[in-house]
């Protein structure tokens, strides 16, 4: 063994399943005491405004911290920066120059990672920004990014901000159809792509998808990553190897002064509830944001491996798989491939490996891992872990504590953090050296941040009680700016309630402290005899029966009750279906919750309709069982799941 594990984490003698940071965790981190909190209450903007000036270099000084006209709202008026000189130059300029920002992992095991050091890093960023100058590139103009996990879609999304282009990145595992809608939408100049990729041991061809993603767009110039050497089609004067382009760039480039509020980049939402919505976020104030909520909210220090698995297509990727980890000067890790590639401990064997300190990931995955079994993560040692984190949906207990106890070795943290592409960066959660850590409650919201739990008329609910999150002034400076090109659906954030930015999250305040538990989204509560049910709490009482690894509740129409919640539930993979098992987890509901939530149908399957980036798509299962219209499906990763369950509940369509 390298070194003796710490133990970052104590149990709440008091209470089961509470737990609190140890004496080594908080003597180790960056925030450490409630004080934190008191003191960002007192006045949110001098607050930010504080930690803009010590987190982020300036060019030239704001006039003014915080200025709102609802729905607009502005941070750092007049202030100049550019967040490529403050994830690189400043670090060149210090010990940092030859520390490693990215350690990338191919997939096949018998390629060598790639480290690149800032210095690296730094010198293709503006050797990039050079290129896209010389394809005719100006400050505001959009960049499609089309990559999947290598190096070059940091360098290409940072050589974008350093010359003040918009990049638009959209995740490589969507369709040709999908990036056209997106490019077309956003006005793309210039696409950067890439021949292939090794995803699940196959050769994925990614520029045939990208070629019918360029057709009618305004894309006049393709750059293409030369990854895996194939033969695939280059149009002459349109596409050009990024290799051949970077051969004589210049290794300068001047920076571009941007403004606070100039627009660094857009992105399109999952598309979980619909249509994705190009959410605009603004340089001074994402930064600002991205840099504290990565230290503050995984303690990243200088030694740490920061390990986000999220895909740079989803804002997780944006801001803790790009700018948060740079901004700090800390040490990422990028993996190309699968998490089952070659085998199902792929994952754990680069946490092994490297030494990954801090380790980001969603539900989906771990409830993934956990229908795999304990013995894959048992085959490593990984005591070099010291924080974990999650996003992305709610995450059941089960799958809490099988994170906790199975890769933290009950000795970590486990961060949950909510947030949403609209706000840029992490809002709630529990902070490492303050804690507590308890499954299912996210945590707090972050020092400078005010949210409120409503009920329909916009009082606010009491400890205990659920509604809806909404999120008041200042808001936080990372948050969206606008909509592209479509600021009616922008001020519907602000329409719901006066003043207010409409989370359209459900949650529960939970204590005196501030902790809050999201309960899923608002469009899928249900209404049973007069009684509202959240998904995440029943789901969350089904997932903790042991024969279950995943659920999804959602309300279909009862001519008595109104609505009756009917279950979806994927078991274990060593547990057979059975009309028994359906009676015991109608008894488990009835012993957890009440005989109120009790499903009025349980469905298995052994697959969930997701979004690509993972996320149960309940807006289909809901169609399912109300026999309506499915929808847009652009964004499901798993339309077969559909198909399946159709015949499971009798669609007609
Ligand atoms: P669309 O808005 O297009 O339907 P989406 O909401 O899935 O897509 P994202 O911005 O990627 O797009 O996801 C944010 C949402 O994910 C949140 O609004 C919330 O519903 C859910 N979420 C994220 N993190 C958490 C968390 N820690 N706990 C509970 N829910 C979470
Ligand atoms: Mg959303």
């Amino acid at each position: 063994m390298l070194f003796k594990p710490i133990t970052w984490v104590k149990k709440d003698p008091e209470k089961s399943n509470v737990f609190w940071p140890s004496d080594e965790l908080k003597k180790r981190a960056w925030v450490n005491a409630d004080s934190i909190y008191v003191e960002a209450a007192k006045d949110r903007v001098a607050f930010w405004a504080k930690l803009a000036r010590e987190g982020i270099d300036w060019f030239k000084k704001w006039d003014e911290a915080y200025r709102e006209e609802m729905p607009y709202y502005k941070w750092f008026v007049n202030g100049k920066l550019n967040i490529s000189y403050n994830a690189l130059d400043r670090h060149v300029k210090t010990w940092r120059r030859n520390k490693a920002a990215i350690i990338w992992v191919p997939e096949p095991l018998d390629e060598k990672e790639r480290v690149l050091t800032y210095f690296d890093l730094s010198r293709e960023v503006n050797k990039f920004a050079n290129v896209l100058k010389t394809l005719g590139v100006k400050k505001g103009d959009r960049v499609g990014i089309y990559l999947p996990m290598i190096p070059e879609v940091q360098i290409a999304m940072l050589a974008c901000a350093r010359i003040g282009a918009i990049h638009s990145v959209v995740f490589s595992a969507f369709s040709g159809k999908s990036l056209q809608e997106r490019m077309l939408d956003a006005e793309a100049k210039v696409l950067v792509t890439v021949d292939g990729y090794h995803r699940r041991g196959k050769q994925i061809t990614l520029k045939t998808e990208a070629d019918k993603g360029i057709e009618g767009t305004p894309i006049q110039k393709v750059v293409v990553v030369k990854r895996m050497g194939m033969d695939v089609n280059m149009v002459e004067g349109r596409d050009y190897w990024w290799h051949d382009l970077m051969k004589n760039a210049d290794s300068s480039c001047e920076p571009e002064v941007m403004d606070s509020e100039d627009i660094l980049y857009l992105l399109y939402t999952s598309g979980t509830t619909g249509k994705p919505k190009g959410v605009e976020h603004h340089t001074g104030g994402y930064a600002v944001q991205a840099y504290w909520t990565a230290k503050w909210d995984f303690d990243l220090h200088d030694e740490d491996v920061f390990w986000c698995t999220a895909d740079i297509g989803w804002v997780t990727g944006h801001t803790y798989g790009c700018y948060g980890p740079l901004l700090c000067g800390a040490t990422m890790l990028e993996y190309e491939g699968a998490p089952n590639h070659p085998q199902l401990d792929r994952w754990w064997s680069i946490v092994e490996k490297y030494g990954v300190s801090v380790f980001y990931t969603a539900p989906t995955a771990i409830r993934m891992f956990m229908q795999w079994g304990e013995k894959w993560p048992r085959k490593h040692n990984l005591n070099s872990l010291r924080i974990l984190g999650t996003v992305g949906e709610p995450i059941n207990e089960e799958a809490w504590l099988w994170y906790f106890n199975n890769i933290g070795g009950g000795r970590c943290p486990v961060i949950d953090t909510w947030w949403q592409t609209e706000t840029g960066g992490t809002l709630i959660n529990s902070l490492p050296g303050i804690g507590p850590f308890i499954p299912t409650v996210a945590g707090r919201s972050f020092p400078g941040t005010n949210h409120d739990v409503l009920d329909e008329s916009g009082s606010p609910m009491n400890i205990g009680e659920g509604g809806y999150l909404v999120q008041k002034s200042p808001f936080a400076p990372g948050m969206l700016r606008n909509v592209w090109k479509n600021p009616a659906r922008y001020k519907e954030y602000f329409s719901v309630y006066s003043e207010k930015y409409y989370t359209s999250d459900g949650a529960r305040r939970w204590d005196e402290l501030g902790n809050i538990r999201l309960t899923g989204r608002v469009d899928d509560v249900m209404k049973v005899a007069g009684h509202r049910l959240s998904t995440a709490e029943l789901e969350n009482a089904i997932t903790s029966h042991e024969a279950v690894v995943e659920c999804a509740v959602v309300a279909a129409p009862h001519e008595i009750k109104g609505e009756v919640p009917v279950a979806f539930v994927t078991l274990r993979s060593d547990v057979e279906p059975s009309d028994q098992l359906i009676k015991d987890l109608i008894k488990h509901v009835d012993a957890t919750i009440g005989p109120t939530a009790r499903p009025d149908k349980i469905v298995f399957t052994n697959e969930l309709p997701k979004t690509r980036s993972g996320k149960i798509m309940r807006r289909i299962l809901k169609s399912l069982v109300r026999n309506e219209p499915i929808g847009d499906t652009t964004t499901l990763m798993n339309p077969e799941s559909v198909q399946l369950l159709k015949d499971e509940v009798g669609y007609k369509e």
